[in-house]
Protein backbone atom coordinates (compact mmCIF):
# COMPACT_ATOMS: atom_id res chain seq x y z
CA UNK A 1 0.00 0.00 0.00
CA UNK A 2 1.42 3.39 -0.67
CA UNK A 3 -0.10 6.15 1.07
CA UNK A 4 0.56 9.54 -0.42
CA UNK A 5 0.24 13.13 -0.46
CA UNK A 6 0.86 13.30 3.35
CA UNK A 7 2.58 15.64 6.05
CA UNK A 8 4.48 13.17 7.77
CA UNK A 9 5.23 13.74 11.40
CA UNK A 10 7.92 11.11 11.73
CA UNK A 11 9.10 11.41 15.59
CA UNK A 12 12.47 10.40 14.65
CA UNK A 13 14.89 11.73 17.40
CA UNK A 14 15.00 14.34 16.60
CA UNK A 15 11.55 14.97 14.71
CA UNK A 16 11.23 15.73 11.50
CA UNK A 17 7.75 17.25 9.26
CA UNK A 18 8.08 16.14 5.70
CA UNK A 19 5.70 17.75 2.98
CA UNK A 20 3.98 16.08 0.44
CA UNK A 21 5.69 12.72 1.19
CA UNK A 22 4.62 9.40 0.39
CA UNK A 23 5.00 5.68 2.60
CA UNK A 24 5.51 2.68 1.12
CA UNK A 25 4.36 -0.43 3.38
CA UNK A 26 4.56 -3.77 2.30
CA UNK A 27 4.03 -7.02 4.70
CA UNK A 28 3.22 -4.79 7.66
CA UNK A 29 6.09 -2.34 7.62
CA UNK A 30 6.97 0.74 6.31
CA UNK A 31 9.92 0.03 3.18
CA UNK A 32 10.32 2.99 1.89
CA UNK A 33 9.82 7.05 2.83
CA UNK A 34 10.37 9.29 0.22
CA UNK A 35 8.67 12.63 -1.89
CA UNK A 36 4.97 11.76 -3.36
CA UNK A 37 5.93 12.03 -6.71
CA UNK A 38 9.29 9.68 -6.32
CA UNK A 39 7.55 6.71 -4.41
CA UNK A 40 4.55 7.24 -7.00
CA UNK A 41 6.58 6.58 -9.72
CA UNK A 42 8.53 3.51 -8.03
CA UNK A 43 5.48 1.62 -7.05
CA UNK A 44 3.20 2.74 -9.90
CA UNK A 45 1.24 -0.55 -9.40
CA UNK A 46 0.43 -0.24 -5.28
CA UNK A 47 -2.83 0.35 -3.86
CA UNK A 48 -2.89 3.84 -3.20
CA UNK A 49 -4.15 5.39 -0.15
CA UNK A 50 -4.53 9.58 -0.82
CA UNK A 51 -3.57 12.11 2.58
CA UNK A 52 -4.62 14.71 0.48
CA UNK A 53 -2.72 16.77 2.65
CA UNK A 54 -3.83 15.46 5.50
CA UNK A 55 -0.74 14.35 8.87
CA UNK A 56 0.48 11.38 8.74
CA UNK A 57 1.72 9.97 12.03
CA UNK A 58 2.56 7.26 14.16
CA UNK A 59 -0.15 5.92 15.97
CA UNK A 60 -0.79 6.94 19.77
CA UNK A 61 0.44 4.04 22.19
CA UNK A 62 -1.23 4.26 25.87
CA UNK A 63 1.24 3.20 28.67
CA UNK A 64 -1.54 2.15 31.04
CA UNK A 65 -5.06 1.39 30.84
CA UNK A 66 -7.51 -0.61 32.07
CA UNK A 67 -10.40 -2.34 29.57
CA UNK A 68 -12.60 -3.54 32.63
CA UNK A 69 -13.28 -0.52 33.43
CA UNK A 70 -15.65 0.07 30.74
CA UNK A 71 -19.01 -0.94 32.73
CA UNK A 72 -18.46 2.25 35.22
CA UNK A 73 -19.44 4.91 32.67
CA UNK A 74 -22.83 6.19 33.97
CA UNK A 75 -22.95 4.07 37.00
CA UNK A 76 -24.47 4.89 40.23
CA UNK A 77 -22.17 4.29 43.34
CA UNK A 78 -24.70 3.91 46.18
CA UNK A 79 -24.20 6.18 49.34
CA UNK A 80 -22.98 8.83 49.97
CA UNK A 81 -20.05 9.77 47.36
CA UNK A 82 -16.96 8.30 48.10
CA UNK A 83 -14.89 10.97 50.28
CA UNK A 84 -11.53 9.38 49.03
CA UNK A 85 -9.57 7.09 46.39
CA UNK A 86 -9.08 4.15 49.05
CA UNK A 87 -12.93 4.34 49.50
CA UNK A 88 -13.23 4.89 45.36
CA UNK A 89 -11.10 1.42 45.66
CA UNK A 90 -13.47 -0.37 48.13
CA UNK A 91 -16.87 1.05 46.47
CA UNK A 92 -16.59 1.64 42.91
CA UNK A 93 -13.54 -0.56 41.75
CA UNK A 94 -12.92 -3.62 43.61
CA UNK A 95 -16.97 -4.25 43.56
CA UNK A 96 -17.35 -3.64 39.71
CA UNK A 97 -14.14 -6.50 38.55
CA UNK A 98 -15.71 -8.89 41.20
CA UNK A 99 -19.21 -8.34 38.90
CA UNK A 100 -17.91 -9.23 34.99
CA UNK A 101 -17.91 -12.45 33.75
CA UNK A 102 -16.09 -13.65 30.62
CA UNK A 103 -19.01 -12.04 28.04
CA UNK A 104 -18.87 -9.11 29.95
CA UNK A 105 -14.81 -9.13 30.02
CA UNK A 106 -14.77 -9.51 26.21
CA UNK A 107 -17.39 -7.06 25.98
CA UNK A 108 -15.05 -3.92 28.24
CA UNK A 109 -12.29 -5.06 25.91
CA UNK A 110 -14.35 -4.55 22.80
CA UNK A 111 -15.95 -0.86 23.33
CA UNK A 112 -12.45 0.37 24.58
CA UNK A 113 -11.09 -1.03 21.18
CA UNK A 114 -13.76 0.61 19.46
CA UNK A 115 -12.93 3.65 21.19
CA UNK A 116 -9.14 2.99 20.76
CA UNK A 117 -9.29 2.83 17.11
CA UNK A 118 -11.22 6.02 16.84
CA UNK A 119 -8.95 7.74 18.62
CA UNK A 120 -6.05 7.22 16.84
CA UNK A 121 -4.24 4.69 19.65
CA UNK A 122 -2.65 1.73 18.06
CA UNK A 123 -0.73 0.14 21.01
CA UNK A 124 -2.72 -0.49 24.40
CA UNK A 125 -1.06 -1.74 27.79
CA UNK A 126 -3.59 -3.23 29.60
CA UNK A 127 -3.80 -3.80 33.44
CA UNK A 128 -7.08 -6.77 33.80
CA UNK A 129 -8.74 -7.98 36.85
CA UNK A 130 -12.17 -9.81 37.02
CA UNK A 131 -11.93 -11.86 40.17
CA UNK A 132 -14.53 -14.24 38.97
CA UNK A 133 -13.09 -14.71 35.53
CA UNK A 134 -9.48 -15.27 36.03
CA UNK A 135 -8.07 -17.97 33.93
CA UNK A 136 -8.48 -17.64 30.39
CA UNK A 137 -9.45 -13.81 30.71
CA UNK A 138 -6.22 -12.57 29.00
CA UNK A 139 -7.27 -15.16 26.27
CA UNK A 140 -10.89 -13.55 26.07
CA UNK A 141 -9.30 -9.90 25.67
CA UNK A 142 -6.20 -11.30 23.52
CA UNK A 143 -9.08 -12.74 20.81
CA UNK A 144 -11.12 -9.22 20.70
CA UNK A 145 -7.67 -7.53 20.19
CA UNK A 146 -6.71 -9.93 17.48
CA UNK A 147 -10.35 -8.82 16.33
CA UNK A 148 -9.94 -5.39 16.49
CA UNK A 149 -6.54 -5.40 14.59
CA UNK A 150 -4.56 -3.53 17.66
CA UNK A 151 -1.55 -4.26 19.13
CA UNK A 152 -1.84 -4.61 22.77
CA UNK A 153 0.44 -5.71 26.07
CA UNK A 154 -1.87 -7.47 28.59
CA UNK A 155 -1.68 -9.07 32.19
CA UNK A 156 -3.65 -9.88 34.88
CA UNK A 157 -3.21 -8.23 38.39
CA UNK A 158 -2.58 -10.22 41.47
CA UNK A 159 -3.67 -9.44 44.62
CA UNK A 160 -4.57 -10.66 47.92
CA UNK A 161 -8.14 -9.11 48.49
CA UNK A 162 -10.21 -12.13 47.20
CA UNK A 163 -8.42 -14.65 49.05
CA UNK A 164 -5.53 -16.92 48.21
CA UNK A 165 -6.87 -19.05 45.76
CA UNK A 166 -7.99 -16.14 43.35
CA UNK A 167 -3.89 -14.96 44.29
CA UNK A 168 -2.87 -18.00 43.01
CA UNK A 169 -4.84 -17.88 39.77
CA UNK A 170 -3.80 -14.75 38.75
CA UNK A 171 -0.26 -15.83 39.08
CA UNK A 172 -1.09 -18.78 36.97
CA UNK A 173 -2.55 -16.62 34.52
CA UNK A 174 0.12 -14.24 33.79
CA UNK A 175 2.54 -17.14 33.51
CA UNK A 176 0.14 -19.36 31.30
CA UNK A 177 -0.05 -16.59 29.05
CA UNK A 178 3.19 -15.51 28.77
CA UNK A 179 4.32 -18.73 28.18
CA UNK A 180 1.28 -19.49 25.81
CA UNK A 181 0.52 -16.73 23.70
CA UNK A 182 1.19 -16.65 20.02
CA UNK A 183 -0.66 -13.68 19.08
CA UNK A 184 1.62 -11.53 16.88
CA UNK A 185 0.67 -8.26 17.50
CA UNK A 186 0.42 -9.09 21.36
CA UNK A 187 2.67 -9.58 24.34
CA UNK A 188 2.29 -10.98 28.09
CA UNK A 189 3.38 -9.16 31.24
CA UNK A 190 2.67 -9.95 34.82
CA UNK A 191 0.34 -7.69 36.49
CA UNK A 192 0.26 -6.80 39.96
CA UNK A 193 -2.16 -4.26 41.94
CA UNK A 194 -0.61 -2.43 44.10
CA UNK A 195 1.68 -2.81 47.56
CA UNK A 196 -1.12 -2.13 49.64
CA UNK A 197 -3.14 -5.54 48.48
CA UNK A 198 -0.06 -7.57 48.29
CA UNK A 199 1.23 -9.40 51.40
CA UNK A 200 4.99 -10.15 51.88
CA UNK A 201 3.70 -14.61 51.04
CA UNK A 202 2.55 -13.13 47.67
CA UNK A 203 5.82 -11.02 46.71
CA UNK A 204 7.72 -13.54 47.16
CA UNK A 205 5.47 -16.13 44.95
CA UNK A 206 5.50 -13.27 42.40
CA UNK A 207 9.24 -13.17 42.48
CA UNK A 208 9.84 -17.36 42.12
CA UNK A 209 6.75 -17.34 39.23
CA UNK A 210 8.22 -14.40 37.34
CA UNK A 211 9.49 -16.07 34.15
CA UNK A 212 12.66 -14.82 33.00
CA UNK A 213 13.40 -11.49 31.19
CA UNK A 214 9.57 -10.63 32.27
CA UNK A 215 9.45 -7.44 34.05
CA UNK A 216 5.99 -6.26 36.23
CA UNK A 217 3.24 -3.93 35.62
CA UNK A 218 2.22 -2.25 38.96
CA UNK A 219 0.24 0.52 40.91
CA UNK A 220 2.82 2.55 43.06
CA UNK A 221 1.82 5.12 45.32
CA UNK A 222 -1.42 6.41 43.81
CA UNK A 223 -2.41 7.74 46.82
CA UNK A 224 -0.71 8.13 50.35
CA UNK A 225 -2.41 5.47 51.72
CA UNK A 226 -0.34 3.02 49.52
CA UNK A 227 2.59 4.60 51.31
CA UNK A 228 1.16 4.40 54.93
CA UNK A 229 0.19 0.93 54.24
CA UNK A 230 3.84 -0.22 53.47
CA UNK A 231 5.41 1.90 56.59
CA UNK A 232 3.28 -0.49 58.68
CA UNK A 233 3.81 -3.34 57.00
CA UNK A 234 7.91 -3.36 57.16
CA UNK A 235 9.08 -0.01 58.07
CA UNK A 236 9.68 1.08 53.88
CA UNK A 237 8.48 2.73 51.81
CA UNK A 238 6.04 1.10 48.49
CA UNK A 239 9.36 1.24 46.10
CA UNK A 240 11.97 0.19 48.36
CA UNK A 241 9.63 -2.45 49.64
CA UNK A 242 9.17 -3.53 45.99
CA UNK A 243 12.63 -3.63 45.34
CA UNK A 244 13.47 -6.16 48.30
CA UNK A 245 11.59 -8.72 45.69
CA UNK A 246 13.90 -7.75 42.32
CA UNK A 247 10.81 -5.93 40.49
CA UNK A 248 12.46 -2.92 39.21
CA UNK A 249 13.81 -3.24 35.75
CA UNK A 250 13.56 -1.85 32.46
CA UNK A 251 10.56 -3.95 31.72
CA UNK A 252 8.27 -2.91 34.24
CA UNK A 253 5.62 -0.09 34.23
CA UNK A 254 5.03 1.70 37.94
CA UNK A 255 1.76 3.19 37.01
CA UNK A 256 0.96 6.73 38.86
CA UNK A 257 4.26 7.30 41.75
CA UNK A 258 1.93 10.50 42.71
CA UNK A 259 3.65 10.34 46.43
CA UNK A 260 6.95 8.41 46.44
CA UNK A 261 9.83 10.89 47.77
CA UNK A 262 13.06 11.58 46.19
CA UNK A 263 14.65 8.64 47.47
CA UNK A 264 11.99 6.44 46.05
CA UNK A 265 12.49 8.16 42.33
CA UNK A 266 16.36 7.24 42.55
CA UNK A 267 15.65 3.78 42.80
CA UNK A 268 13.06 4.18 40.01
CA UNK A 269 15.93 5.83 37.80
CA UNK A 270 18.70 3.54 38.56
CA UNK A 271 17.09 0.52 37.43
CA UNK A 272 15.58 1.88 34.72
CA UNK A 273 12.24 1.29 35.80
CA UNK A 274 9.35 2.93 33.40
CA UNK A 275 6.58 5.19 35.28
CA UNK A 276 3.49 6.03 33.57
CA UNK A 277 1.26 8.95 34.28
CA UNK A 278 -2.27 9.17 34.21
CA UNK A 279 -3.68 12.98 34.71
CA UNK A 280 -7.10 12.53 34.23
CA UNK A 281 -7.30 9.68 36.64
CA UNK A 282 -5.50 11.59 39.28
CA UNK A 283 -7.30 14.37 38.73
CA UNK A 284 -10.70 12.56 38.70
CA UNK A 285 -9.66 10.54 42.05
CA UNK A 286 -8.24 13.88 43.52
CA UNK A 287 -4.90 12.16 44.45
CA UNK A 288 -2.58 14.58 43.68
CA UNK A 289 0.20 15.42 40.86
CA UNK A 290 3.61 13.72 40.35
CA UNK A 291 6.70 15.61 40.40
CA UNK A 292 6.86 15.42 37.08
CA UNK A 293 9.76 17.85 36.87
CA UNK A 294 11.99 16.78 39.55
CA UNK A 295 11.33 12.99 37.58
CA UNK A 296 12.45 14.58 34.29
CA UNK A 297 15.27 16.15 36.00
CA UNK A 298 16.37 13.16 37.39
CA UNK A 299 16.22 11.30 34.35
CA UNK A 300 13.25 8.96 35.17
CA UNK A 301 11.64 7.22 32.26
CA UNK A 302 7.76 8.44 32.38
CA UNK A 303 5.27 7.63 30.14
CA UNK A 304 2.07 8.29 29.62
CA UNK A 305 -1.15 6.41 29.91
CA UNK A 306 -4.59 6.55 30.31
CA UNK A 307 -6.12 4.53 33.40
CA UNK A 308 -9.15 3.58 31.17
CA UNK A 309 -10.14 7.01 30.47
CA UNK A 310 -11.04 7.48 27.18
CA UNK A 311 -8.14 6.20 24.52
CA UNK A 312 -7.46 9.90 23.46
CA UNK A 313 -4.17 9.88 24.10
CA UNK A 314 -4.11 13.75 23.18
CA UNK A 315 -6.37 14.67 25.68
CA UNK A 316 -4.03 13.46 28.31
CA UNK A 317 -1.00 15.39 26.96
CA UNK A 318 -3.13 18.55 27.47
CA UNK A 319 -4.22 17.37 30.77
CA UNK A 320 -0.38 16.73 32.05
CA UNK A 321 0.29 19.87 30.16
CA UNK A 322 -1.85 21.81 32.03
CA UNK A 323 -2.25 19.89 35.65
CA UNK A 324 1.40 20.60 36.83
CA UNK A 325 1.01 24.66 36.16
CA UNK A 326 -1.59 25.01 38.00
CA UNK A 327 -0.53 22.03 41.11
CA UNK A 328 2.53 24.47 41.03
CA UNK A 329 1.45 27.51 40.30
CA UNK A 330 3.97 28.09 37.73
CA UNK A 331 3.63 28.34 34.22
CA UNK A 332 6.65 27.28 33.29
CA UNK A 333 6.04 23.42 34.65
CA UNK A 334 5.66 20.60 32.39
CA UNK A 335 6.92 21.84 29.41
CA UNK A 336 5.48 20.91 25.80
CA UNK A 337 8.92 20.07 24.54
CA UNK A 338 8.99 17.19 27.51
CA UNK A 339 5.33 15.96 27.06
CA UNK A 340 6.32 15.20 23.45
CA UNK A 341 9.44 13.28 25.30
CA UNK A 342 7.02 11.64 27.22
CA UNK A 343 4.16 11.08 25.01
CA UNK A 344 5.98 9.92 21.56
CA UNK A 345 9.42 8.97 22.52
CA UNK A 346 9.46 7.02 25.55
CA UNK A 347 5.23 5.57 25.27
CA UNK A 348 7.52 3.97 21.97
CA UNK A 349 10.70 2.82 23.41
CA UNK A 350 8.07 1.49 26.45
CA UNK A 351 6.36 -0.33 23.84
CA UNK A 352 9.36 -1.66 21.74
CA UNK A 353 10.20 -3.77 25.31
CA UNK A 354 7.54 -5.64 24.44
CA UNK A 355 7.85 -6.24 20.77
CA UNK A 356 11.63 -6.76 20.63
CA UNK A 357 11.65 -7.56 17.16
CA UNK A 358 9.57 -4.46 16.11
CA UNK A 359 10.32 -0.18 15.66
CA UNK A 360 7.16 1.37 17.20
CA UNK A 361 6.36 4.74 17.05
CA UNK A 362 8.24 5.89 14.03
CA UNK A 363 7.44 6.73 10.66
CA UNK A 364 11.00 5.17 9.50
CA UNK A 365 12.03 2.46 7.01
CA UNK A 366 11.64 -1.20 8.99
CA UNK A 367 9.51 0.55 11.64
CA UNK A 368 5.97 -1.41 11.94
CA UNK A 369 3.21 0.52 9.99
CA UNK A 370 1.18 1.70 12.63
CA UNK A 371 0.06 4.65 10.99
CA UNK A 372 -2.70 7.16 11.12
CA UNK A 373 -3.81 10.20 9.00
CA UNK A 374 -4.83 13.74 11.10
CA UNK A 375 -6.91 16.13 9.39
CA UNK A 376 -5.40 19.05 10.80
CA UNK A 377 -4.74 22.52 9.30
CA UNK A 378 -2.46 24.62 10.50
CA UNK A 379 -3.19 27.96 10.38
CA UNK A 380 0.58 29.42 11.74
CA UNK A 381 3.53 27.73 11.08
CA UNK A 382 4.18 24.18 12.46
CA UNK A 383 7.73 23.22 12.72
CA UNK A 384 9.82 20.42 14.58
CA UNK A 385 10.37 22.54 17.33
CA UNK A 386 6.46 23.87 17.89
CA UNK A 387 4.69 20.35 17.10
CA UNK A 388 4.11 19.90 20.85
CA UNK A 389 1.94 22.70 21.53
CA UNK A 390 0.22 22.75 18.30
CA UNK A 391 -0.52 18.90 19.41
CA UNK A 392 -1.41 20.59 23.21
CA UNK A 393 -3.70 23.34 21.50
CA UNK A 394 -5.21 22.31 18.29
CA UNK A 395 -5.19 18.41 17.90
CA UNK A 396 -8.57 17.03 18.77
CA UNK A 397 -8.87 12.99 18.68
CA UNK A 398 -11.73 13.45 16.27
CA UNK A 399 -9.72 14.75 13.51
CA UNK A 400 -8.37 11.42 13.24
CA UNK A 401 -9.68 10.21 10.29
CA UNK A 402 -7.24 6.97 9.26
CA UNK A 403 -5.89 4.06 11.60
CA UNK A 404 -3.51 1.73 10.64
CA UNK A 405 -1.99 -1.40 12.48
CA UNK A 406 0.68 -3.52 11.37
CA UNK A 407 0.06 -2.42 7.23
CA UNK A 408 -3.72 -3.23 7.91
CA UNK A 409 -6.44 -0.15 7.58
CA UNK A 410 -8.94 -0.44 10.72
CA UNK A 411 -10.88 2.64 9.88
CA UNK A 412 -10.49 4.78 6.83
CA UNK A 413 -11.92 8.23 6.30
CA UNK A 414 -13.82 7.37 9.74
CA UNK A 415 -15.40 3.94 8.96
CA UNK A 416 -14.69 1.43 11.21
CA UNK A 417 -13.76 -2.07 9.13
CA UNK A 418 -13.04 -4.31 11.41
CA UNK A 419 -15.36 -3.68 14.22
CA UNK A 420 -19.43 -2.99 14.17
CA UNK A 421 -19.59 -0.23 16.92
CA UNK A 422 -23.35 -0.03 16.91
CA UNK A 423 -23.87 -4.10 17.38
CA UNK A 424 -20.91 -3.96 20.18
CA UNK A 425 -22.42 -1.19 21.80
CA UNK A 426 -25.55 -2.66 21.67
CA UNK A 427 -24.48 -6.40 22.85
CA UNK A 428 -22.68 -4.12 25.87
CA UNK A 429 -25.64 -2.51 26.49
CA UNK A 430 -27.73 -5.53 26.70
CA UNK A 431 -25.74 -6.50 29.32
CA UNK A 432 -24.97 -3.49 31.32
CA UNK A 433 -28.38 -4.08 33.69
CA UNK A 434 -26.82 -7.24 35.16
CA UNK A 435 -23.48 -5.72 35.40
CA UNK A 436 -24.40 -3.13 37.59
CA UNK A 437 -27.32 -5.32 39.52
CA UNK A 438 -24.06 -7.41 40.40
CA UNK A 439 -22.06 -4.22 41.57
CA UNK A 440 -24.82 -3.20 43.55
CA UNK A 441 -25.32 -6.39 45.50
CA UNK A 442 -21.10 -6.53 45.65
CA UNK A 443 -21.33 -3.13 47.22
CA UNK A 444 -24.24 -4.22 49.32
CA UNK A 445 -21.93 -7.18 50.91
CA UNK A 446 -19.42 -4.95 52.11
CA UNK A 447 -21.64 -2.33 53.91
CA UNK A 448 -23.60 -5.21 55.75
CA UNK A 449 -20.23 -6.66 56.48
ZN1 LIG B 1 -4.52 1.93 36.84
Amino acid sequence: MLITNGTLVTWEDPNRILSDYALYIEDGVIKTIGPTRALMARYPQAERLDAGGQLVMPGNICAHTHFYGAYARGMAIPGPAPENFPQILERLWWPLDKALDKDTVRLSALVSLVDAVKHGTTTLIDHHASPNFIEGSLDAIADVVDWAGLRAVLCYEVTDRDGEEKMRAGIAENVRFIGENEHPLIAGTFGLHASLTLGDATLESCAEALPADVGVHVHVAEHEADEADSLRRCGRRVVERLDEYGLWGDKTIAAHCVHIDERERQILADTGTWVSHQPRSNMNNAVGAMAFDAMVAQGMKICLGNDGFSNNMWAEWKDAYLLHKVVNRDPRRANGADIARVAAYNNARLAECFFPDTRLGMLVEGAAADIILVDYHPYTPMTEGNLPWHIVFGFEASMVTTTIVDGNILMRDRQLLTLDEPAIAAEALELAPRVWERYQANVAAITHR
